[in-house]
């Protein structure tokens, strides 16, 4: 299943993209089968992780006539306000950890022998549509990251290697968002990463039900139609089995906690002569069986 967040009539709302590609409301799933109507899907997400799914599936046929269409709404990151930082990874492709070495002149190259994490604190999220307004003067070297977002399900902690499958609730599109000269001048990657407005997720979270796992999908960026980064999430290094067992090591994951699994090559910031992000730059991303988050670019004083 499909799930979104949007706003219809003026009121932010969230429920089920149904099989004609409209939105169903989950209030009204939920209310039908006498369940509790959580305020938002990340509430959704912490109250019911996976649990009733299944159920909501079967019924979803019987609200086609209670649809609303997508062009009466204005879309939202399906998780508006995560409940604390978004974890990422950094260096998760072999690709990609070559060219930072080249751009960061590290000199010999460096594999990571263990997942590289760090974390964005950026207050609301970007849904599909909605523009990356970053303010002046600290956007000097803005870049685009995609990259595939994992959604937990239910907290957990020491997780098995042969159960982290369970421990995910879907998956969305995600650009992280970097600013390269706080990245660089800062000696950490933490204030480069957090600007407002810096991570867009999107269009909507896929359950993981519907993703082989774990997934193999081809992943692509295209920045004004020009294609940037191209790959495919099975060229992990660290692959989420790994990523989701490691992270919980001593360190418990939360129902709604939300992880970037990393960037191919392609960003702006390794092409000859770097390429960075401008007011009126449309990006496009794309992973397969996920969904396609576009957005464009305003830099503001
Ligand atoms: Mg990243």
């Amino acid at each position: 299943m499909k799930f979104i967040s949007y706003i219809y009539q003026g009121k932010p709302d969230y429920g089920i993209l149904n099989q004609n590609s409209q939105i169903v409301p989950l209030a009204t799933i939920l209310s039908s089968l006498n369940y509790d109507v959580p305020p938002d899907l990340l509430a959704f997400i912490i109250e019911y992780g996976r649990t009733i799914n299944l159920e909501i599936n079967s019924v979803l046929y019987h609200f086609a006539d209670q649809a609303i269409s997508l062009t009466e709404v204005k879309l939202l990151s399906p998780i508006r306000y995560p409940r604390r930082n978004v974890f990422c990874v950094g260096k998760n492709y072999q690709d990609h950890a070559l060219e930072v070495t080249e751009f960061t002149n590290e000199g010999s190259i460096q594999l990571p022998t263990y997942p590289i994490y760090f974390s964005k604190a950026c207050d609301v999220l970007l849904g599909d549509q909605e523009i990356i307004e970053i303010r002046q003067p600290s956007a000097r070297k803005l870049d685009y990251e995609v990259e595939l977002a994992v959604i937990i399900a239910k907290d957990g902690k020491d997780i098995d290697l042969n159960a982290t499958e369970q421990y995910i609730f879907g998956y969305a599109v995600s650009n992280d968002i970097s600013a390269r000269d706080l990245q660089t001048t800062r000696g950490q990657w933490f204030k480069g990463k957090s600007l407002d407005n810096s991570l867009a997720l999107g269009p909507y979270l896929v359950s993981a039900e519907e993703i082989a796992f774990p997934p193999q999908l081809n992943i692509s960026a295209k920045v004004n139609g020009e294609l940037r980064q191209k790959s495919n999430t099975a060229n992990f290094i660290f692959d989420l089995v790994t990523l989701i067992s490691d992270l919980s090591q001593g360190m418990t994951l939360r129902a709604g906690d939300i992880i970037l699994t990393g960037t191919p090559a392609g960003v702006g910031v390794a092409m000859k002569p770097p390429q960075y992000l401008k007011s009126g730059d449309l990006i496009e991303f794309e992973i397969e069986n996920i969904g396609k988050l576009t957005n464009s670019v305003k830099i503001v004083d």
